[in-house]
């Protein structure tokens, strides 16, 4: 057994939340290392390396936010920057900072275990390197656990297939090839669009459809990004005013104070407005009014009807069984246009299931696919996945998987009861899963930050949420969850999962707080102010 190295605060994942967070403890002087399982920095922007995979966050509202120099320097070449770039950002500004010496790489957490007696958490690692830590902090991502289906043949397959997550790093060979793709997700709904015209034929397995909007990417300039580099101060203000932590500000005239007529005008502005504008600049009642959304679906089924030539084609990329906006909306460059080509064929699953993967391909229940690729973008368990998967064991040796399992329960996605000196930067039921990330674990490292500040000053060994305040943090989240048209999605957002069992039935898993960042904010900064009243500390 190898001797267990200690760290006043162990920092798991070099992802966006992690980088920052392994800074804010550096300036403190706090004895801090990070340990990231991957051999580099970047979280989901080290792994997700499949073609087309960019923001749909405006660039410049995507960056850290803390420091000028920082805003200064960096250019973001695109308004939705692309994979290569975001982890050239994420290494530019670990480098600035001079982090990498306080981050170990291939240092993958299996397990954590809450010693009551030293008060301190033990980490046994892949390695088998074992760390111990009075405090640890996650920033293990909200979508970094891939979930891959499970049919018969997966591994007879004679080609390469890969989940998109896990993307080779060497360039694969698309160009001539005949490749299938699975999902259209968010992800799915990028791959297919950027590879529609390269690939010698495309096929698309689509199970369910999603709606999608047009993501109105262009370049920035050098005037320009020196231009947005003089309003930041103004675009972090509107930003931390907005429930999704964007630049968009709803329209307030009152979905049913205006003509049909005027509403297709703003609608037809916004499909034309680069990213999120179209929920951000939208009626508010689109997300919880039933009539509004119909509309609005509507509206945006006939968008789809006008851009895919095929009528057939177009009626099976319409979405039937959700509304508008009630699952995550992926942004799209031309993916309908994609299914307008002659090497593009839709496979619509939901009529015609697969049987299973075969050593040359895709059987479904109508016919066998010959295939030299296949590409699994076939989504993550959300929100939960990550902490599941790491076998984290609590007072009186309880998991946090069979804690969560049927849905977190967090103290505003920060703390759980039952398991102390465990801070989560982005945690479920937190704000980092339904708004612009960085905005809210910029929020989220403050918190956790401040929490450390406060401890070391009083020389507290023991951090831990009450019942009490979690259950009611729990109340608030179903509470606003409750209010949406999105209840009844079967999308992540409600912490489906049709590949994860227990995740599969319909029930629903709480996993985000819908209720904005802004108010959002209010809770967690009010809870600093008045002393932590839903937390209880104890000294040594
Ligand atoms: P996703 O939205 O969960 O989509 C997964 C897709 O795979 C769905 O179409 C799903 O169909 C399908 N699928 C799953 N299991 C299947 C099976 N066994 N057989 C056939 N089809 C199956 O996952 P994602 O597209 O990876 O996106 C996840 C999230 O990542 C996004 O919502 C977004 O938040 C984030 N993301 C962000 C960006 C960005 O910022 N630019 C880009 C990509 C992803 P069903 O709908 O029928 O379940």
């Amino acid at each position: 057994m190898n001797e267990s190295k200690h760290h006043e605060v162990i920092v798991i994942g070099a992802g966006v939340s992690g980088i920052y967070q392994i800074k804010r403890l550096v300036d403190l002087e706090v004895d801090a290392i990070l340990l990231e399982g991957d051999e580099d920095l970047g979280g989901t922007w080290y792994r997700n390396r499949y073609p087309g995979c960019r923001f749909d966050s405006e660039s410049y509202t995507y960056g850290y936010s803390w420091s000028k120099e920082l805003l200064d320097e960096w250019h973001w070449k695109e308004r939705f920057s692309s994979q290569p770039e975001n982890l050239k950002y994420l290494n530019f500004v670990a480098d600035k900072f001079d982090l990498r010496r306080h981050m170990s790489f291939g240092a993958h957490v299996d397990s954590m275990t809450w010693n009551e007696d030293e008060r301190i958490w033990e980490l046994d690692l892949a390695s088998g390197d074992r760390y111990t830590a009075r405090f640890v902090v996650t920033g293990i991502g909200v979508l970094s656990a891939p979930t891959l289906p499970s049919y018969d043949g997966m591994n007879d397959f004679a080609g390469e297939s890969f989940h998109t997550f896990w993307w080779p790093k060497e360039p694969v060979q698309l160009e001539g090839r005949r490749v299938g793709v699975m999902g259209t997700g968010a992800t799915g709904i990028q791959v297919i669009a950027e590879i529609a015209d390269k690939v010698d034929e495309l096929i698309v397995f689509q199970r369910r459809p999603n709606w999608s909007t047009p993501l109105n990417n262009s370049p920035i300039s050098e005037e320009e990004m020196a231009e947005i580099r003089t309003r930041y101060d103004e675009i972090f203000a509107n930003c931390a005013v907005t429930n999704g932590g964007f630049e968009h500000l709803p329209d307030r005239r009152g979905f049913h104070n205006v003509t049909p007529e005027e509403r297709k005008a703003l609608w037809d502005k916004l499909y034309s407005t680069p990213g999120f504008a179209i929920l951000g600049q939208n009626f508010p009642e689109i997300y919880f009014d039933e009539d509004a959304n119909r509309e609005m679906s509507n509206y945006i089924a006939e968008r789809i009807r006008g851009r895919v030539k095929d009528p057939a084609v177009a009626e099976k990329l319409i979405p039937k069984d959700h509304g508008f906006a009630t699952q995550r909306l992926p942004l799209e460059t031309h993916y309908y246009e994609a299914y307008n080509r002659d090497n593009v064929r839709l496979i619509d699953l939901s009529e015609t299931p697969v049987e299973r993967i075969t050593k040359d391909g895709i059987q479904t229940t109508a016919e066998h696919h010959d295939l030299d690729v296949i590409v699994y973008a076939t989504g993550f368990d959300a929100m939960t996945g990550a902490w599941d998967r790491m076998n984290i064991r609590g007072v009186g040796g309880v998991t946090l998987g069979e804690k969560w399992r049927d849905g977190p329960s967090t103290y505003f996605g920060l703390m759980t009861h039952g398991f102390p000196n465990l801070l989560m930067v982005a945690g479920p039921q937190s704000v980092s899963g339904s708004s612009n990330f960085p905005r809210a674990i910029e929020g989220g490292v403050g918190w956790v930050t401040r929490l450390l500040e406060h401890v070391r000053s009083l020389g507290i060994t023991r951090v831990e949420p009450t019942s009490e305040a979690e259950k009611a943090w729990h109340e608030t989240v179903v509470d606003v969850h409750e209010r949406l048209l999105a209840r009844r999605s079967r999308g992540w957002f409600t912490g489906y999962n049709s590949n994860v069992a227990g995740h599969d039935d319909g029930t629903v898993r709480y996993i985000a707080y819908w209720g904005g960042r802004p108010r959002y904010a209010e809770y967690i900064t009010a809870e600093a102010d008045d002393g932590y009243p839903g937390v209880e500390f104890a000294t040594s």
